[in-house]
């Protein structure tokens, strides 16, 4: 018999967790000698959530909840639940409603056939503003030149992962968690299911423009360090440029004389360059701010309380 967890991160949603419960419920009772769970990480929401979970868990045995202490992020939340799970299968779906829980059994066809991830990937975007799809569609296209192995387009942590792919992410210590690339570095054989990502059932996003362009910069400097030799290339260009230009005054100066004019062409050099020195001083500072991040080794998340429905040994404080 299989084992399939279902690991859900949580934040303030509570006008969605009914009805994302009955919907998963259905297709998880629908497998034949499948046992299954499913895993709720509350990411320190400040709505009902975890009330209207630990009364759906009060019912039934199948769902557990593990607390984040207060709000981590997405990231921080599917690590917690990937670093509780012992299932042979585990599927990531957000709790909106975005992604469709029938996917699931289609998910594990094909895990059955052998592969270690199966990623949902969107054909369509319904309900995603245009803005958010160009922006989305830029990120992937440009991760897809620098990265050192490709991030497949249009996927988000819609997937299902054996086990065997489970235990390769909880090798990975560092703590800007871009869940995305680690999932395509691990390797291992993997699947597009092909999908339309629904509107949102209820409730609103948590994800604004500047989250996501954080979000976006994570994603591009645990992956790449292009943006430093970006640095470099830009220097030795300009450096060159700027020998031969000077090589053009001194021989312009040597034959016509010098008198004096090119105050705007100064200026704009120096502020040209200056301003590309402060950028990649940024740059630098990307890269310094995350290795500082690094460097505290601080834990990923911290867990308040785990309700298991199976047990009820009520609640375990980690
Ligand atoms: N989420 C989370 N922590 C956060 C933000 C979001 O656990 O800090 C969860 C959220 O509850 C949802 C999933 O991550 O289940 C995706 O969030 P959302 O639907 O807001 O993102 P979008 O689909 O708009 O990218
Ligand atoms: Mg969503």
């Amino acid at each position: 018999m299989d084992s399939l967890t279902v690991l859900v991160p949580v934040y303030n949603e509570e006008a969605v967790i009914d009805e994302f419960y009955r919907r998963t419920v259905a297709v998880c009772e629908s497998l034949d000698r499948t046992q299954f769970e499913i895993l709720f990480v509350d990411d320190g929401s400040s709505d009902k959530s975890c009330d209207i979970i630990s009364g759906l868990i009060a019912k039934d045995p199948r769902l557990s909840l593990l607390r984040l202490s207060r709000n981590f992020g997405k990231e921080a939340a599917l690590t917690a639940g990937l670093d509780h799970v012992d299932a042979d299968a585990i599927v990531i779906i957000d709790a909106d409603l975005q992604d469709p829980p029938e996917l699931i059994l289609d998910m594990l066809a094909l895990w059955k056939k052998g592969y270690d991830t199966v990623y949902g990937q969107r054909t369509e975007r319904h309900g995603e503003s245009f803005v958010k799809k160009l922006t989305a569609s830029a990120f992937y296209r440009l991760m897809a030149h620098v990265g050192r192995f490709s991030i497949p387009r249009d996927t988000g942590d819609f997937r299902l992962l054996s086990r065997r792919a489970v235990n390769a992410l909880r090798c990975l210590p560092e703590s800007n968690r871009f869940m995305k690339g680690l999932f395509s570095w691990i390797g291992y054989p993997q699947i597009a299911l092909q999908y339309s990502r629904d509107p949102r059932h209820a409730g609103e996003t948590k994800f604004n423009y500047w989250k996501l362009w954080n979000f976006a910069l994570d994603g591009i400097t645990s992956f790449t360090t292009i943006p430093l030799k970006l640095a470099s290339y830009i220097g030795v260009f300009l450096a060159f440029g700027s020998f031969v230009y000077g090589a053009y005054v001194i021989v312009k100066t040597l034959i016509w004389g010098d008198p004096v004019p090119g105050y705007p062409s100064l200026m704009t050099v120096i502020l040209f360059i200056g301003g590309i020195q402060l950028m990649f001083l940024g740059v630098l500072g990307e890269y310094l701010g995350r290795m500082f991040d690094e460097t505290k080794r601080r834990p990923l998340y911290l867990i308040q309380e785990h309700v298991r429905g199976s047990d009820f040994r009520g609640s375990v404080s980690a």
